[in-house]
């Protein structure tokens, strides 16, 4: 039978001081060349061991070879200059963000990702899962001086996308997740052109799909941003049932100290869903008890065998051990449902 409440993580992990400077979002590296590449690799080696360590059941390579979740990929394509960035406000102008610009037909350079896929295969024989951006995300990344028109812009990152998650298949990687916070900021859009955009990146991909669809970031721009959103944060009610109806095969999802309506996980019957436990925001680890008792509020949802206890968002900016220690809690939580489930 397969093992129930399989743990996960959002994504994004910190990186070790000797990489970039701790607990900075866009730190910059602190290595260059071959030097920097061997030094990415031994850091997501690293970081899916310190996963399975804690106890995760399906690491993910921590993204420990990209400054940020957008960007790295964004830095293996032809198309972008990335000399002369220019000031955009990202996610309907939350906060303002330094961001390159397309100025050309986007096109990758080569495999972007590869390296750092195949060392994070090789550190575990379980599974592993692997996070790109999806295309809205993306999109509102970036600044067009080419394309003209959102949409195309999508599909055309959407495409590129696609070849990639298909490679990073090829080397094993079980899980290609899109991550796809912009989905909570443009809710109309989302059902108009980021879902197709999101399925024409997962097209023909047999591996398992997943979408990250979250409240960003434990930075202080996004916890300023929670604050306007009112006693409920209903965004999911719009996106979910879309979802739903679509081929991607898991959603993960934010609920720890959120004020999002824990029955929203009903709205995606037939899904895997990945239940955010664990908060970015807070520095303390939570405990098993706290752990356990989000898991045992989303199980009147989903069923014990479809749900991943996971965390609510990239632990990027955070610091490393107490990401670590979130992530032992949160397996520890996860054990402790399952033992009430057996008896
Ligand atoms: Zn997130």
């Amino acid at each position: 039978m397969q093992k129930t409440l399989q743990t996960t993580v959002a994504g994004s992990l910190p990186k070790p001081a000797w990489l970039a400077a701790p607990q900075t979002l866009w730190a910059p590296w602190r290595q260059t060349g071959a030097v920097l590449a061997e030094a990415q690799a031994d850091a997501t080696m690293l970081a899916v061991r310190l996963q399975t360590d804690a106890g995760i059941d399906i690491p993910s390579d921590g993204e420990q070879a990209r400054q940020h979740f957008v960007h790295g990929f964004l830095a293996g394509l032809d198309g972008i200059d990335f000399e002369n960035k220019v000031t955009m406000g990202i996610r309907n102008n939350r906060y303002d963000a330094q961001v390159p610009q397309v100025i050309g037909q986007l096109k990758r350079k080569g495999p972007v990702h590869a390296m750092e896929a195949r060392a994070a295969r090789a550190a575990t024989a379980g599974k592993v899962k692997f996070t790109l951006p999806g295309p809205m995300t993306i999109v509102d990344t970036i600044a067009d001086r080419f394309y003209g028109d959102r949409i195309k812009m999508a599909m055309a990152f959407a495409e590129l996308l696609n070849d990639e998650a298909k490679e990073l298949e090829a080397i094993g990687i079980d899980t290609v997740q899109f991550d796809e916070p912009a989905f909570n900021v443009f809710t109309d859009e989302v059902l108009a052109w980021g879902i197709p955009a999101l399925l024409r990146a997962a097209q023909g991909l047999e591996c398992t799909t997943a979408v990250h669809v979250c409240y960003g970031y434990g930075i202080q721009a996004n916890i300023d941003w929670k604050n306007t959103l009112g006693s409920e944060w209903r965004q999911y009610e719009r996106i979910f049932p879309a979802l739903a109806k679509s081929p991607i095969r898991q959603v993960s999802l934010e609920v720890a100290n959120s004020k999002v309506p824990i029955e929203f996980i009903g709205l995606l019957k037939g899904k895997d869903v990945l239940v955010g436990c664990i908060d970015v925001a807070r520095e303390t680890p939570e405990t098993p008890a706290e752990v356990a008792d989000t898991i045992r509020r989303a199980m009147a949802y989903v069923d014990p065998e479809r749900l991943f206890p996971c965390t609510n968002c990239g632990m990027a900016p955070m610091a490393r051990d107490v990401a670590y220690a979130k992530l032992a809690a949160l397996s520890a939580g996860a054990a402790l449902v399952r033992k009430e489930l057996k008896g």
